[in-house]
């Protein structure tokens, strides 16, 4: 079994006449927390898009797990969680409700699914607050219950599209540290976009995307070495121009 959860390979989108992708490739490894590094309108959430199916690609290819997501999308998308940009929960049921139609949607039974509710709450500290609605809760508690959704069916590859934008500082550290957790306890393959340098970690893997075009990618420490840089921020500097960074 290969230890590659998501293979992209010459992948190119356009919106009409707006190029959003191009030629875009890299493989995403399990045990290892990936940080999709771009500023806004680089590509990222168009690049999810595009793993998630919600659009199509005419050119270019995706594996998951070694499933193509066009000619197999079951196989390939039973081993995919998301967390989209904007929050997809429904404020109106409680955190357990949200969950549990989420269980559903994926075939799990009822038992099964409350255990792995439960045990997905617990890890994030949220099983107290299963049965509020979700409006009731602030920004972190509401991504931390996006985490535990998008991780119910035992996913290989979680792929999170700047989750912590509008958090504060501990809720942002919490969700930080909980990931890199999860990649190391779970051998999780984790795809994080971000416009944020220190949301990266020293072993995490780095792809640098601008203007739909991957600039740099590999081990953080290895991108320094090979750009000369000596940190992250002079990374996204060296091939952004500091565009959409605030
Ligand atoms: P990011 O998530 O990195 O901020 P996006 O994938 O959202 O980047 O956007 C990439 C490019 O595609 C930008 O130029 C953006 O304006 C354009 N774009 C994104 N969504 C649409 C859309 N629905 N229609 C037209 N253009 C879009
Ligand atoms: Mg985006």
């Amino acid at each position: 079994m290969t230890d590659i959860a998501l293979h992209i390979e010459n992948l190119s989108f356009a919106y009409g006449a707006t190029k959003a992708l191009d030629r875009v490739g890299f493989n995403v490894r399990c045990g290892e927390c990936t940080i999709l590094l771009g500023p806004n309108g680089a590509g990222k959430s168009t690049l999810f898009s595009l793993i998630t199916r919600l659009y199509d690609a005419r050119e270019g290819r995706i594996e998951l797990c070694g499933f193509d997501i066009k000619r197999q999308s079951l196989k390939a998308l039973a081993n995919l969680g998301v967390v989209f940009q904007q929050t997809t929960l429904d404020p109106d049921l409680s955190v357990t409700q949200n969950l549990r139609y989420h269980a559903a949607l994926h075939g799990m039974g009822r038992k099964a699914a409350d255990l792995r509710i439960r045990e997905e709450l617990e890890r994030l500290h949220m099983f107290e607050r299963r049965g509020e609605k979700v409006r009731q809760l602030n920004g972190g508690h509401k991504r931390r219950v996006e985490i535990a959704r998008a991780l119910l069916h035992n996913p290989r590859l979680l792929l999170l599209d700047e989750p912590t934008v509008g958090l504060d500082v501990p809720s942002r550290q919490a969700i930080v540290e909980h990931v890199h957790d999860l990649v190391k306890q779970q051998n999780l393959a984790v795809l994080w976009a971000t416009h944020l340098i220190d949301e990266i970690a020293g072993q995490d893997s780095l792809i640098v995307l601008h203007k739909g075009q991957v600039k740099a990618e590999g081990k953080l420490a290895d991108v320094l070495q090979a750009t000369g840089c000596s940190d992250a921020g002079q990374v996204f500097q060296k091939f952004t121009q500091g565009g959409g960074q605030p």
